[in-house]
């Protein structure tokens, strides 16, 4: 079966896990969440000796998107995602960049916005995309069920859950999110956050106390 490789490149003061993904049959690959840093992302791709597709953006937080407009530009390929719901975040990059004292993040119109049950592709895989809002509007994950692999962004880490008080944020909504969309994943699946260590659905169920909110809260 046609494998699945990532190798997790932390960037910006954030240390977001700005992820490479890739086929490992065909050596196509996906940048997930370029927040900057791009001499580190591309230092990843020559490094893996693969041959980027896409952009993928989970959300739109400086953090995920501040490189995303000049990575298309330099490698030419597409940015799909998040869902649609996100635009006031991406046409507020600059201004955020300016609040954090960060350089070189650029504004981003993706060329695919994606909404619940649609899928991508890179190279042979094909992820799902779950839309979980609640750390913001447009936040989605990106789901691999062969590959037992869930890229999620800032909605689940390990240990805990994304902030909601962020403009557009809801935490009903993010426990609504993670109950409805990631919990019904097997306990196997992989979850690559948008910081901090790799989890599993599973590891998760069993130690996140904020989990225990979601499989209660109703609505
Ligand atoms: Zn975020
Ligand atoms: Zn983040």
């Amino acid at each position: 079966m046609t494998k699945a490789k990532a190798l997790i490149i932390p960037v910006t003061p954030f240390q977001q896990n700005c992820t490479l993904l890739w086929c490992e049959a065909t050596k196509r690959a996906v940048v997930i969440d370029p927040g900057g840093d791009l001499p580190d992302i591309e230092r990843a791709i020559a490094q893996a000796n693969v041959v980027v597709d896409k952009i993928w953006l989970t959300h739109g937080h400086i953090d995920h998107v501040g490189g995303a407009a000049d990575l298309r530009a330099k490698l030419k390929v597409p940015i799909e995602g998040p869902h649609r719901s996100d635009l006031f975040l991406l046409e507020n990059v600059v201004e955020s960049a300016k609040m954090f004292g960060l350089r070189g993040a650029s504004n981003v119109t993706p060329d695919r916005w994606l909404e619940e049950g649609q899928q991508v592709e890179v190279g042979e895989l094909t992820f799902d995309v779950l839309h979980c809002p609640g750390h913001s509007p447009g936040s989605v994950a990106y789901i691999n069920s062969a590959q037992r692999l869930a890229i999620v962004g800032d909605v689940l880490f390990a240990g805990s859950v994304g902030r909601t008080d962020l403009p557009g944020g809801d935490q009903r909504q993010l426990l609504k999110s993670i109950r409805d969309k990631l919990l019904p994943l097997q306990d196997d699946v992989t979850v690559i956050s948008g910081h901090g260590p790799i989890t599993t659905i599973g590891q998760e169920r069993a130690t996140n106390s904020f989990l225990q909110q979601a499989t209660t809260a109703s609505g």
